[in-house]
C-alpha cells in the first residue's frame, strides 16, 4: 500500500523532524474478509455489504447497521480454510506504517478513536504539539485543520475515490483531494503532496496535479448537461423499502409505471442502488430527471405523492416505505 517514493518520502521528513498525514477513506483494518479458492466474502446479516475487519477488537463489523461476527474460521460455501483480508482501511495504515518507520509515533483519526469524549480534540492536539509524528486518518483530517509543519500528505488509494457510483463523484474526489493537498506546508513553505492511484491517467488526477479548477470544471459541466444532471436538471429520488424482496419490486414497477404514464422519460428505473439492502430492508431506487420548470417541478411532486399512495393500494404493498430526496445530495 505504500509505494517506493512515499516510503522514501516519509523517511525523509521523520529524519527532518518534521510531520506528514496519510489519508485513506476507510477505516477499520481491511474491508473484505475472503476465501482464497471460491470468493466467498463475509456478509453482514442484514445488509448487502461485506463486513470490515476491526483488528482492536478481532472483529468483523457492518459499516451500515453495526452488526458484529467474529471470522469464519472455514468457508461455509466449500469449506476451504484459508481465507484472506483484503483491501486497506486506517487502522491497517496505522500498523504496517510501524513496521517501515519504527521510530515515528502515529496516531489515528477516523470515527473509531473519535468515539469517545474529547478524542478529536486531543488527537488534533498532540498532532500540532508534535506528540505525533505521523496523522493517518479519513476524511475527517481534511477538515478545518491548520498544522505548520505538514510536509508531507500521501494519499493512500485515489482510485477508491474516482469509482463511486454517483454523478457527483468527480466533483467530490476534486474537492476531497484539493482539501487533503491543502493540508501540506500551509504557513511559511510548500510541502508535497503523494497521490498514490492506479488509473493515473483519469482527468480528475490531472485537473488536481495542475491544481486547474476551470478544466475541472469545463470538463464536468459538459457532461452534467448531456446526461441531464444538476445544474440542468433537477432530480427526485424516490427509494422503496421493505423486507421481503418481491414485494418492493411489485410496489417499484407499479410506481415506476404509474410516473412514466405522466412523466415518459422522464422516470428512470426501477433499478438496485448500490447497497441494495440495509437493516434487513431490500431497497430499489427511482429516479426522475426535470427540467428546470417550477410549474412541472410541483406537479411531479404531486404525482410522486399521489403515486406512492396508488402503490400502497396494491396488495401486500401497504407497508412498503417511500422516501423522496428532491435534489439528492
Ligand atoms: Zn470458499
Ligand atoms: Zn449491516
Amino acid at each position: 500500500m505504500f509505494s517506493p517514493y512515499l516510503l522514501d518520502e516519509l523517511k525523509k521528513t521523520m529524519e527532518l523532524k518534521e510531520q506528514a498525514i496519510l489519508f485513506q477513506n476507510r477505516r477499520g483494518y481491511a474491508p473484505v474478509y475472503r476465501c482464497s479458492s471460491c470468493g466467498w466474502t463475509q456478509q453482514c446479516e442484514h445488509c448487502d455489504v461485506t463486513l470490515t475487519y476491526h483488528k482492536s477488537q478481532n472483529q468483523l463489523r457492518c459499516h451500515y447497521c453495526g452488526f458484529r461476527a467474529s471470522m469464519a474460521p472455514t468457508c461455509p460455501a466449500c469449506g476451504n480454510s484459508e481465507l484472506r483480508l483484503q483491501g486497506t482501511g486506517t487502522e491497517r495504515i496505522e500498523d504496517d506504517l510501524a513496521i517501515y518507520l519504527p521510530e515515528a509515533r502515529i496516531g489515528r483519526m477516523d470515527l473509531d478513536t473519535v468515539r469517545t469524549k474529547n478524542a478529536h480534540a486531543r488527537i488534533i492536539n498532540d498532532f500540532e504539539e508534535h506528540r505525533l509524528d505521523v496523522l493517518v486518518g479519513t476524511q475527517m483530517v481534511t477538515k478545518g485543520l491548520d498544522f505548520d509543519k505538514v510536509s508531507i500528505v500521501g494519499v493512500i488509494n485515489a482510485d477508491q475515490l474516482l469509482h463511486f457510483p454517483d454523478f457527483r463523484a468527480g466533483e467530490r474526489a476534486f474537492q476531497l483531494l484539493t482539501q487533503v493537498a491543502g493540508r501540506a506546508g500551509r504557513k511559511n513553505r510548500r510541502g508535497k503532496v503523494v497521490i498514490q492511484a492506479l488509473q493515473t491517467f483519469h482527468p480528475v488526477l490531472k485537473e488536481v496535479l495542475a491544481g486547474d479548477y476551470k478544466e475541472f470544471y469545463r470538463r464536468e459541466i459538459e457532461e452534467r448537461q448531456e446526461f441531464q444532471y444538476p445544474p440542468f436538471f433537477r432530480l427526485i429520488k424516490i427509494t422503496l423499502k421493505h423486507q421481503n424482496p418481491e414485494t418492493v419490486n411489485r410496489a417499484a414497477l407499479h410506481l415506476g409505471h404509474w410516473l412514466k404514464d405522466r412523466l415518459e422519460k422522464r422516470v428512470i428505473g426501477p433499478a438496485m442502488p448500490y447497497v441494495s439492502r440495509v437493516r434487513g430492508q431490500y431497497l430499489l431506487d427511482i429516479l426522475i430527471k426535470l427540467e428546470r420548470n417550477t410549474p412541472l417541478i410541483n406537479q411531479t411532486k404531486d404525482w410522486v405523492m399521489e403515486g406512492v399512495l396508488e402503490m400502497r393500494k396494491l396488495e401486500g404493498c401497504s407497508g412498503v416505505r417511500a422516501n423522496v430526496d428532491v435534489d439528492p445530495v
